[in-house]
């Protein structure tokens, strides 16, 4: 051992007296290190997993103190880009059991503890009539979404996720609390909405709720050989759709599977579903022409919100993907022909599926007094994955998206959005190019040497 070396393991044994650790050859690292996305092979120095405020300060000292580096990981949905990493000298620091949410019904807010789950915070919101700008699965985590924007499909009417938060408390490089607001250290407020995980590790984070005790929102189902239908009339119809109703079209393919319903097992399918903030019956001339095209489901209705959060059929479980996206701007026939070709009627293409969601409207728009993601510009979020649970498998699956986002590259936009991005990618292309000099001063400022290692580092 060199003495770097035994001076790191020193550290990371000194560890052990302030947090749950593993380390590489003990029992549970396998299972510490293994993120949501089991496709994702992250081998860190040391798996430290913190229940409070203090074992995170600690690890972050004791670490930093060492010359290590520390990740922070929610849940590891967003885990793609670290498997492609290094981490030799980092500590992966999983929140998954530092958790809780507070709900404030009167200021309508919540304050979400560091690993906390969306549906923990939809859970907690309900009873008072009330939600949050969740995304499309329950299981994933409200820090790693807000620090990317995120994107729900509440966003035509409310915007990106991260113009919600009002204040977030950070554990900085060496170890201190910095509560982060438009009033106090407005430069890491602004930093936070949408840095991601570069600054130092959310411990808390206070949101705005939204006051939907109920919604519109279901799904509409074809089989796939529809698709040269439904595909060209949901462009056309998204053009003229309001704000208030955010939607996105999907092409899947299902493998014949018991635990699936029939209408999944075996099947190949387009979806469209999403919601409509709106009344029952503006919200059904709304969906008419959508209904005109005589789905074989049709699950559209008033729901509770908290429902929402199972409408897109996202797993429910962990589970081994590889993907790719991009950003469209408005699709012309030219471009409906060309996703066609790729992923339409009969064609395989190994993905599990090609997902497009509806930006625009508030999404699209700046916000005055947002942060580095208050908006995403384009039209569509384009977006292919496919399941991988071998490295054979992954290859291939890397390969079928990839060659559907080139097929749509005559129609795609240059910039990228942050929670979509499954692979390492020039993150410069998430943010505007002032905004992308700024976050970097702040990060220079707030973490210096980078001692935080995020998905989408800068
Ligand atoms: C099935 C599925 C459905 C999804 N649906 C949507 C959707 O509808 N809309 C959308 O916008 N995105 C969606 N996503 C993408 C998802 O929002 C991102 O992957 C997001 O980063 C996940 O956050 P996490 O904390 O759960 O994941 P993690 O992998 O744990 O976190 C991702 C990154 O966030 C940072 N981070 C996480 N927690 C902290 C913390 N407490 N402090 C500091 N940094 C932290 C780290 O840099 C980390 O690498 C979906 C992903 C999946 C797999």
């Amino acid at each position: 051992m060199t003495s770097f070396e035994t001076t790191t393991a020193e550290a990371l044994e000194t560890l052990r007296n302030h947090c749950e650790l593993h380390l590489p050859g003990d029992d549970g690292y396998d299972a510490a290190r293994t993120p949501w996305n089991l496709a994702v092979d992250q081998r860190p120095a040391a798996v430290a997993i913190p229940r409070s405020v203090d074992e995170v300060a600690a690890v972050v000292r004791a670490a930093t103190a060492a010359g290590l580096r520390v990740a922070p990981q929610s849940t590891g949905h967003g885990a793609g880009p670290l498997g492609e990493r290094a981490l030799d000298d980092v500590v992966l620091l999983r929140l998954s059991e530092f958790t809780g949410v507070t709900v404030d019904p009167a200021a309508r807010t919540a304050t979400v503890v560091g690993g906390t789950l969306w549906q923990d915070v939809i859970a907690a919101a309900a009873p008072h009539g009330l939600t949050a700008p969740h995304g499309s699965a329950p299981d994933v985590a409200v820090a790693g979404y807000i620090l990317g924007g995120g994107l729900s499909f509440y966003g035509r009417e409310h915007g990106v996720a991260a113009n919600s938060v009002r204040s977030a408390d950070v554990v900085l490089y060496d170890g201190t609390v910095a509560h982060a607001s438009a009033d106090q250290n407005p430069d890491l407020f602004w930093a936070v909405r949408g840095g991601g995980g570069n600054l130092g590790v959310v411990v808390s984070i206070e949101l705005e709720l939204l006051p939907y005790a109920d919604v519109f929102a279901g799904m509409l189902l074809w089989d796939r050989s529809r698709a040269a239908e439904v595909v060209p009339a949901w462009t056309r119809w998204s053009r003229t759709a309001p704000e208030s109703v955010t939607t996105s079209l999907r092409i899947m393919s299902f493998p014949p599977l018991p635990e699936l319903p029939p209408f999944l097992s075996g099947r190949d399918i387009v979806v469209i579903d999403g919601a409509v903030l709106a009344d029952d019956d503006t919200a059904a001339a709304i969906l008419e022409p959508l209904r005109a095209l005589r789905p074989e489901l049709d699950t559209f209705a008033r729901i509770p919100s908290a429902n929402l959060l199972f409408v897109h059929m996202d797993p429910p479980a962990p589970t081994p993907t590889v993907g790719d996206h991009s950003v469209l701007g408005d699709l012309d026939d030219a471009a409906v022909t060309a996703l066609l070709a790729q992923v339409g009627d009969g064609t395989a293409t190994g993905l599990m599926f090609t997902e497009l969601r509806h930006l625009g409207g508030a999404i699209a728009r700046p916000v005055d007094a947002g942060g580095a993601v208050s908006h995403i510009p384009g039209v569509y979020a384009l977006l292919c994955v496919a399941v991988a649970p071998t490295p054979q498998a992954a290859v291939a699956g890397k390969a079928a998206a990839f060659a559907v986002v080139r097929a749509m590259s005559a129609w795609s936009l240059p910039n990228l959005i942050h929670t979509f991005a499954e692979n390492r990618v020039d993150a410069g292309r998430m943010y505007d190019g002032e905004d992308w000099a700024r976050l970097c001063l702040v990060r220079d400022d707030v973490a210096p040497g980078a001692v935080f290692v995020a998905n989408h580092g800068l």
